[in-house]
């Protein structure tokens, strides 16, 4: 199968510089096949295996991996002649606090006139503080059910709506309404008011003291021990000028159980939790307190997002600005012997793949006319912090950034025939990739699980917020390769790696889908560079409206 993908490629190539001869004029509908070869094998792999090789540690943020890291991508960025990206500099530097928070008494208690429940940390609640104090106490606060905790103007929906809960304490269920009613929302796909960042988010706007999620293996599509690991180490955040006073004094989750028990206590029937599913629902006060009392230890310490730029020949000003996050997990415990976590899918590839594309708009007939930003971020997995951060304090305007273009992770099963948009029907990018993978003979679907909100769980998510269209794209599923066999021993030897040890290269890597993905996300990139015009949200969109203030800059 391998033979044949090369062969295509081989007629791409004769048949584009045909089209090519007498006249150096940008054609769309054409592929620059020079640039795309640039794209390849053989410094990919190299690549990639070296970033996830032992040396470097799994790649964890104020660690030596950290430092071998951005080192290693300055030195490609510089040797592939790319500018850079921060003024004379490669490195945007990334302040941040590292806030480990425990309870002062492991029992949580409610109470009313009529009684009381006491309630078990880990067991049956989490609870943390973002704020940088050194004591949270929270005394004696008002528990107020305020169903999905959505202020969304655009789908006729406020659960906030006549209630002050300034300094009281919301309870607050997961997901959108759309999970629930085809009719509300996005139906199934999950819009952004489902995720439990959101519900946080929305609570401190309102002036909530604190807020507890009630957890639902169901709509959260994970179970409690993720909610609970999750939620037991320190957590690392940006450091914020205001020492993030803006956030609720505490954050936390509850189990369903414990749900159960609090409304019982609170006299208030179980069906509130479906009357708050239909539109019209009105917060209940449950007529309950609870004090909540923390102590944070606070660490401050700094990472670094690696950036490099190529400037564009008409239109310098306006840029493109590829992604990928550089770390990983670092060290860890020990599974066979091994405890380093490499990283390699995830995603050394994905940083691998911002030097081949780099090579490509270098090798391309006729150079970009937008400038090309290459982005590679730290403290993903942290929580998406190196975007955040450089979307909070991005080096180029943001009414100037066309767009982004974030690549997590890539498939080494092999070359597919479709490419996937995670949370599809969002942005004008996804025109952009039907052409684009037309001319490569490739379709394109949307991802196999809207439900999870994956759209929300990567980098481009953090410049989505602040109103710049993001594209997340990764691979498909309908295997080019018609050999069965190889391809199950292949899936079976690759099954599971996912944030292992294991996730490291070897023989059972195929590397020619993540080639192909590669040279999709160039073509995408290299064409919107050619355009004068900026792609926009979807009508539909819940980021439409902070876009279009963006563009007003
Ligand atoms: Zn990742």
């Amino acid at each position: 199968m391998k033979k044949t993908i090369l062969l295509t490629w081989g007629i791409v190539t004769l048949l584009t510089s045909c089209q090519f001869i007498g006249h150096n004029k940008y054609d769309a509908n054409t592929i620059d096949s020079t640039a795309l070869l640039a794209i390849e094998k053989v410094s990919l792999a190299k690549n990639i295996s070296a970033l996830s090789s032992n040396e470097f540690l799994g790649r964890k943020p104020f660690t030596k991996g950290d430092t071998l890291t951005v080192n290693y991508i300055e030195n490609q960025f510089k040797s592939l002649g790319l500018s850079p990206g921060n003024g004379d500099s490669y490195f945007q530097e990334v302040p941040m606090v590292s806030i480990k928070t425990a309870p002062k008494i492991k029992e949580l208690t409610f109470t009313n006139g009529s009684g009381k429940l006491s309630v078990q940390h880990l067991e049956d609640y989490v609870v943390g503080s973002k704020r940088l104090q050194e004591e949270i106490k929270v005394d004696n606060s008002e528990l107020v059910f305020v169903g999905f905790g959505i202020v969304a103007p655009e789908f006729g929906w406020n659960d906030y709506k006549d209630i002050d809960v300034k300094g009281k304490t919301v309870i607050v269920m997961v997901s959108d309404p759309g999970k629930y009613n085809k009719n509300l929302f996005k139906a199934d796909t999950m819009t952004y008011y489902g995720r439990w960042t959101y519900k946080f988010e929305e609570a401190a706007r309102q002036g909530a003291a604190g807020v507890l999620l009630v957890h639902d293996t169901d709509a959260a599509s994970y179970g409690w021990n993720v909610v609970r690991s999750g939620w037991t180490g320190p957590q690392l955040n940006l450091e914020s000028q205001t020492n993030m006073a803006n956030a609720t004094e505490f954050e936390g989750w509850i189990t369903a159980e414990t749900t159960e028990k609090l409304f019982a206590l609170a006299g208030k029937p179980l069906s509130l939790i479906d009357e708050a599913k239909s539109k019209g629902f009105k917060a209940v006060p449950l007529n309950v307190k609870t004090s909540v009392s923390l102590t944070n230890e606070i660490r401050k310490s700094s990472s670094n997002n690696v950036i490099a730029i190529l400037k564009g020949s008409k239109e310098p000003e306006e840029v493109i600005i590829y992604t990928a996050h550089w770390d990983h997990l670092g060290v860890g415990e020990a599974v066979d012997g091994d405890s380093i976590y490499n990283g390699a899918i995830d995603n050394a590839a994905g940083v691998s793949a911002l030097f081949e594309i780099a090579k490509a708009f270098k090798a391309a007939k006729i150079k970009p006319e937008r400038s090309i930003v290459f982005l590679a971020v730290t403290a993903e997995e942290e929580g998406l912090l190196g975007s955040s951060y450089y979307a909070e304090h991005p080096i180029y305007p943001l009414s100037k950034t066309v767009a982004n273009l974030n690549m997590d992770a890539f498939s080494p099963l092999g070359a597919t025939k479709d490419v996937s948009i995670v949370g599809i029907g969002q942005t004008e990018i996804e025109d952009y990739v039907m052409t684009s993978a037309a001319k490569m003979g490739r379709t394109v679907k949307g991802d196999n699980n809207p439900s999870s909100g994956g759209f929300f769980r990567s980098d481009h998510f953090n410049f989505v917020k602040v109103g710049v269209p993001g594209l997340f794209m990764g691979s498909g599923s309908e295997l080019l390769s018609t050999d069965t066999a190889e391809t199950n021993s292949r899936r079976k030897a690759l099954a599971g790696r996912y944030h292992s040890v294991n996730d490291e290269v070897d023989e059972n890597w195929d590397f020619e889908g993540i080639v192909a993905d590669i040279r999709l996300f160039f073509d995408i990139g290299y064409v919107m560079s050619m355009e004068k015009t900026f792609p926009n949200f979807k009508p539909k969109s819940e980021f439409k409206e902070i876009s279009t203030k963006r563009l007003a800059k």
